[in-house]
């Protein structure tokens, strides 16, 4: 039987050294737990356990959850590719969203955004290895959809998220890393709200912050494996 509250406390304990070894600060890297597939249960889990922030990659799945959960002070990552017909609940119901990679998507994002919430926060989605079937644009267009994100009224540019290519070496994928951390410096340079570089997940947690990431995107080593999709 696997616990989610010892797999909480294991994750923290390696985001806790990964940081002491990269002499980071401990607050330094949030985690954010990533839920798609989960049930409000498990996530109930987690909350009693201290996490606060959730991603989810499908929107009807994840609705369920929001709502079902409503009364927990939970902060809502929005992570999965992003339809433009689908950007007016993601406007409406989550705090972040790490995987805009088009300017219209991020100019409905705006645009939809209630006047009673605070803006939207964003993470620009970069496709680090340049993967024709992956979301994300490359680095060399991050500076004119930056700034055009960054001047959208309803939208706070955060950072950058990735999903670098699995099957690389560690040494190519601390590549990917580096390459992100230094975009992520370089933003920084130019926009002030920019101060959150999401990467890393459960398989290398630990690169991910020794080279930089100051949020983690953590399912499997929390809940489990997922199922396999069916379909
Ligand atoms: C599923 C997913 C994760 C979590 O991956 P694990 O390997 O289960 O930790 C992180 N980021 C994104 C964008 C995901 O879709």
């Amino acid at each position: 039987m696997i616990s989610i509250a010892d797999n909480v406390k294991n994750v923290s304990q390696r985001i806790q050294k990964a940081t002491k070894l990269a002499s980071r600060d401990e607050n330094s890297v949030q985690l954010l737990a990533v839920t798609k597939t989960r049930s409000p249960d498990e996530l109930k889990t987690a909350i009693q356990s201290g996490l606060t922030q959730f991603g989810e990659n499908y929107l009807q799945e994840a609705l369920i959850k929001i709502d079902a959960l409503q009364h927990y002070p939970l902060v809502w990552h929005f992570i999965g590719p992003i339809q433009s017909n689908k950007t007016r609940a993601i406007a409406e119901k989550f705090d972040w969203v790490h995987s805009v990679d088009r300017l219209k998507v991020a100019q409905r994002l705006s645009a939809q955004r209630p006047d009673n919430l605070k803006p939207l926060n964003i993470c620009i989605q970069v496709n680090i290895n340049d993967e024709h079937s992956k979301s994300g644009i490359p680095l060399a267009d991050l500076n004119e959809l930056a700034e055009s994100i960054a001047a959208l009224p309803n939208l706070t540019l955060k950072g950058l998220m990735t999903i670098p290519a699995a099957s690389q070496s560690e040494d190519d994928l601390r590549n990917s890393f580096k390459e992100m951390h230094r975009a992520f410096e370089s933003l920084k340079q130019k926009h002030g709200s920019v101060d959150t570089l999401s990467m890393g997940m459960s398989g290398d947690i630990e690169i991910a912050i020794a080279e930089g990431s100051t949020m983690v995107r953590v399912g499997t080593a929390l809940f489990g494996k997922r199922p396999v999709p069916t379909n």
